[in-house]
C-alpha cells in the first residue's frame, strides 16, 4: 500500500516505517516485527525523557580505563530515573510475555521485582557492575540465585535508553581509536550486531547501549581469533547482510553492509530482517 507508507514516512520515525515495510515484504516475520515495534515504542518514549548526562570523570582515569580495556560508564554515571526504569522494565516484560518470549511465571516475577521498593536497585547496580567488569571477583554472580532465566534480557532492554545517553555523551568527548577490544568501551557488554562502513571497515554495535566502535573486519570479537582462514563469512543474496562465524569459539555476528545502501544501519530493523540468517548460521553449527 504505497499511500499508507508515504503517509507514515511523514509522521513516523524511520525505523518504524522500515519495520512496517519489512513486515509487508516478509509476512513470515510479522510476529517478530510486531514485538520489535512495541519494544521500539517503549524505548523511544523512555529515552525522550532521559537527559544527556554530564559525566564527571577525570580524563586520566578515562585514559587508564581505556588502556586497561575496561569500560568508561560507571553505574553512578547513568541518569537512572528509577520510576522511569521500573516502568520500562514492566512494559518490556509485558511485551515479551504477550509475544510468548517470556513464561507467565517469569513475567510475574519480573513485574513483582519492578514494583518492589527495595530489591530492584541493589540488584540492578550489582548486575551492571559485574557484567561491565567493574566487579572483578571471579565468583561474582550477575544475578541472585533463583532469578528468572530471561531477567537479564529484560534488564538489557530496559536500561538501554539510559545507557545509550551515557555512550552518546562520552562519545562526543573521547577519541576511541585506540580501543581494540571486542567488548563495548562504554558499558563492557558484547556486540550483538555490526556495520560495514562505506570505506569497508567494520564497526561493532553494543547489544546493551547501542554504541559503535571500530574493530578488525575478520577478528572474532568474542575470542579474538584473527586467523582469517578460521572465520567463515557468507552474505545474503542481495549482499545487504553478512555473517561472520568463528571456527574457534563457534560464535557468530551479523553485519549490515552499508556500502551502496540507501539508509544507515538500524539495529532494531536489521536484527529482525536477518532472523533467517540466524537460522542459517545455526544450521552451520554456530551459536
Ligand atoms: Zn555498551
Ligand atoms: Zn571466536
Amino acid at each position: 500500500m504505497p499511500d499508507r507508507s508515504s503517509r507514515l514516512s511523514r509522521t513516523e520515525p524511520r525505523e518504524i516505517v522500515e519495520l512496517q515495510q519489512l513486515k509487508a515484504r516478509q509476512p513470515d516475520l510479522a510476529g517478530a516485527v510486531d514485538m520489535q515495534l512495541a519494544l521500539v515504542d517503549v524505548q523511544r518514549r523512555v529515552q525522550s525523557r532521559v537527559p544527556l548526562p554530564w559525566i564527571q570523570a577525570d580524563p586520566a582515569w578515562l585514559h587508564a580505563q581505556q588502556r586497561a580495556g575496561r569500560p568508561l560508564v560507571r553505574f553512578g554515571d547513568i541518569p537512572l530515573e528509577w520510576s522511569d526504569f521500573r516502568l520500562a522494565l514492566r512494559r518490556t516484560a509485558d511485551i515479551l510475555h504477550r509475544h510468548e518470549s517470556l513464561e507467565p511465571g517469569e513475567h510475574a516475577q519480573i513485574v513483582a521485582l519492578a514494583r518492589e521498593g527495595n530489591a530492584l536497585e541493589p540488584l540492578v547496580s550489582r548486575w551492571y557492575d559485574v557484567s561491565a567488569g567493574f566487579t572483578l571477583s571471579p565468583e561474582a554472580e550477575r544475578l541472585p540465585a533463583g532469578s528468572p532465566a530471561n531477567l537479564e534480557q529484560v534488564l538489557v532492554l530496559a536500561i538501554r535508553p539510559f545507557l545509550a545517553r551515557c555512550a552518546e555523551a562520552l562519545a562526543q568527548r573521547l577519541d576511541l581509536s585506540a580501543w581494540t577490544h571486542g567488548h563495548c568501551p562504554f558499558c563492557g557488554w558484547e556486540p550483538d550486531f555490526a556495520v560495514i562502513t562505506s570505506t569497508g571497515d567494520r564497526r561493532l554495535i553494543c547489544g546493551r547501549c547501542s554504541a559503535q566502535w571500530a574493530f578488525g573486519a575478520f577478528t572474532c570479537p568474542f575470542c579474538s581469533n584473527d586467523d582469517r582462514t578460521l572465520v567463515t563469512s557468507f552474505t545474503t543474496r542481495d549482499n545487504r547482510y553478512r555473517v561472520y562465524g568463528c571456527d574457534v569459539c563457534r560464535r557468530y555476528i551479523k553485519a549490515y553492509d552499508s556500502r551502496n545502501a540507501e539508509r544507515p544501519v538500524m539495529v532494531s530493523v536489521d536484527s529482525i530482517a536477518t532472523l533467517p540468517l540466524d537460522a542459517a548460521a545455526m544450521r552451520k553449527g554456530y551459536q
